[in-house]
């Protein structure tokens, strides 16, 4: 196996990764393994928006983002963690700005904001744009530009290295041991310091937003590696997948004006959200097209509802509210391009002329690695720091989105988290000796490849793949019950048996063996898909994107805490809990 070593290694070149990447090269040597090439990272996705209060359209102040985030996280979010978010946010985004990244601009020349969910004047309760954008292409922008700094900063890059475990000794961390995906070889990289930003895990369902590589690795090998997995029960259905694809339409769209239309021709969030209607929080408007369709009023009886963004719909709309705001062809080309083109390409629909068909889609984990403000790792109910492990992006729970992230948080999460873990790492190298490898590095992991290539059963990882999808999104979707947890908990069971026993794969090669990569990361995506089942069953009440229909309520005294899910060393799983901090604001019955 060759040997590298660093101060640290980052592993994922996603904004998180990449923002931790360019403060951490500043005082410490460090390199980025990816195992996509940087700029196909999930980030390069992201449509819609980062949210910050500047405040270049009308007042806004981040006490009211901090207050909506909150709200938005049905009270479960750490508010100490909120606060850092939205008050960093402001500064990250005009830093971004001075790095070169594009935004849409205000003809005065300030950044271009715009209205997204949950995003409101606390006085007015009235909706406020607050998602700063480049176009419908945010995400995109922010990767290359933050790629681009990389390079300048000389920044090492290990790119399409997939990282397959740490290398963690009692409490000390040593590295990470990762397979050249060209030539099927392991290489160690020996660092004082590790730092997972490896995104999320929307693959465990069928219907998804997230790209194929969304698979939860870093999440998983910290589980396997001793670190429990953090409020795993919530993950967030975006209400506006593109019907039965799963690609996602940005909030943006309703942002600018777009309306849900039932198949009566009904713009239902009037009853559920009676103030802010199509822009309440994603968690309510998922559940309400759900209610729609399950009560026979999805577009001609089927799993659907449109998405409406034709110019007469929401310039009548607008129009009905008072509000000056009207729209066109040229509007909608100028602000949402990339939504165009999707709904073009994949629907053969133009969203001026026809309405969109959505339904929920499986698009964001709220859970995930428990870290500190400064994305430390910390364990057990005190949040013990881990020294020298570090989580940032949507692999890390802090915990800023809590029960339900809102719109454009994510972005922000990347940038303001991974600056603090970039600085924390040169803080953390200057002082922390490389401690020598253990014996044996790196021949567990080489067992198992070798156990997955060398696999002579029957079963395709397509296959399990593919049940455990099922499973996943018919019993542990954006409603869930007793009955149908329990159903999925058996059913990952009887896929984890097999995949242990039963496994084959077609290409026994060395040399872009994608087909054992895949195997591999299906071992994580079932690891993930039980441990999220089974925080899910014990929590009994409903709060954000956990949904309870046989605990309907949210259930303060009992559960307003954070759930932490560990990987025994038999192999099966038991919870532990830790408080929330409350700051601020106490909690709420939440009102949209
Ligand atoms: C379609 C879509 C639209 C979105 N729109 C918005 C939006 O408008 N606003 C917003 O705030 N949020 C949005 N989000 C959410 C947000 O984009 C993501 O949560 C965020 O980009 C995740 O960034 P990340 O840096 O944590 O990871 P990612 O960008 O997902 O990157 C993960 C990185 O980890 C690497 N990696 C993973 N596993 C391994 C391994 N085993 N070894 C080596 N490398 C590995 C990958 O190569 C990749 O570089 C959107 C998400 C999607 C899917």
């Amino acid at each position: 196996m060759k040997t590298h070593v660093f101060d640290a290694v980052i592993i994922g070149a996603g904004g998180a990764g990449l923002m931790a990447a360019l403060y951490a090269s500043r005082g410490a040597n460090v390199a980025v393994i990816s195992k996509l090439y940087p700029t196909r990272s999930h980030t390069g996705a992201a449509q819609g928006g980062i949210g910050a209060a500047l405040g270049n359209l009308e007042e806004d102040r981040w006490e009211w983002h901090a207050y909506d985030t909150v709200k938005g996280s049905d009270y479960l979010a750490d508010q100490d963690a909120v606060d850092v978010l939205c008050q960093e946010a402001i500064e990250v985004v005009v830093e971004l700005e001075h790095m070169g990244l594009p935004f849409d601009r205000l003809p005065n020349g300030r950044i271009s904001q715009r209205r997204f969910g949950g995003h409101t004047n606390n006085e007015t309760g009235k909706p406020v744009t607050r998602a700063c954008h480049a176009a419908d292409r945010t995400g995109h922008m922010i990767l290359q530009t933050l790629y681009q700094q990389c390079i300048k900063n000389r920044v090492n890059f290990y790119d399409e290295f997939h990282v397959v475990d740490l290398i963690r000794v009692d409490d000390t961390i040593r590295g990470v041991v990762a397979y050249e995906i060209a030539t099927g070889e392991l290489h160690v990289f020996h660092s004082k310091a590790v730092a997972f930003a490896t995104g999320g895990w929307g693959r465990c369902w069928e219907v998804t937003s997230n790209a194929h590589s969304l698979t939860g690795d870093g999440a998983a090998i910290c589980l396997r590696n001793g670190v429990p997995m953090e409020d795993m029960e919530f993950f967030q259905f975006h209400p506006t997948g593109i019907f039965k694809l799963g690609i996602l339409i940005t909030e943006g769209v309703r942002g600018e004006g777009g309306v849900l239309i039932n198949g009566q021709g009904e713009r239902f969030m009037e009853r559920y959200a009676p103030h802010i209607k199509d822009l309440a929080s994603r968690d309510v408007v998922s559940r309400a097209i759900f209610m729609e369709v399950q009560a026979g009023r999805g577009i001609n009886g089927q799993k659907y509802v449109h998405l409406d963004v034709r110019p007469e719909t929401v310039n009548k709309y607008n129009e009905l509210a008072g509000d000056p705001r009207r729209i066109d062809r040229a509007y909608i080309e100028a602000k949402l391009p990339d939504i165009a083109d999707f709904t073009r390409t994949y629907l053969g629909i133009d969203p001026v002329e026809e309405p969109m068909p959505v339904q929920p889609t499986a698009h964001y984990a709220m859970g995930g690695i428990p870290t500190d403000v400064h994305g430390r790792v910390v364990l057990g109910s005190d949040n013990r720091v881990l020294d020298g492990l570090y989580a940032a992006g949507e692999c890390a729970c802090v915990s800023v989105h809590g029960a339900n992230r809102l719109g454009t948080n994510s972005l922000v999460d990347l940038v303001v988290f991974g600056r603090r873990v970039g600085r924390h790492i040169v803080e953390y190298c200057e002082q922390a000796e490389l401690l020598p490898l253990p014996t044996g590095t790196g021949e567990a992991v080489q067992a198992e490849l070798s156990r997955i290539r060398d696999g002579s059963g029957n079963t395709k990882v397509a296959d399990l793949r593919h049940r455990m999808q099922k499973t996943m999104t018919d019993n542990v979707g954006v409603f869930r019950t007793e009955e149908t947890i329990t159903q999925a908990i058996d059913d990952l069971k009887e896929l984890r048996r097999e995949y242990y026993s039963e496994l084959h794969i077609d290409d026994k090669g060395h040399r872009y063996n994608t087909d054992l990569l895949e195997a591999w990361e299906l071992g994580c995506l079932l690891e993930l898909a039980e441990v999220t089942a089974i925080a899910a069953l014990a929590r009994k009440e409903s709060r954000g994107g956990h949904a309870r229909d046989d605990y309907p309520e949210r259930d303060d005294v009992n559960w307003l805490k954070h759930s932490l899910c560990s990987r025994e060393e038999d192999g099966s799983y038991s919870l532990d809990y830790k408080p929330v901090f409350i700051g601020r604001y106490e909690p709420k019955k939440r009102v949209y």
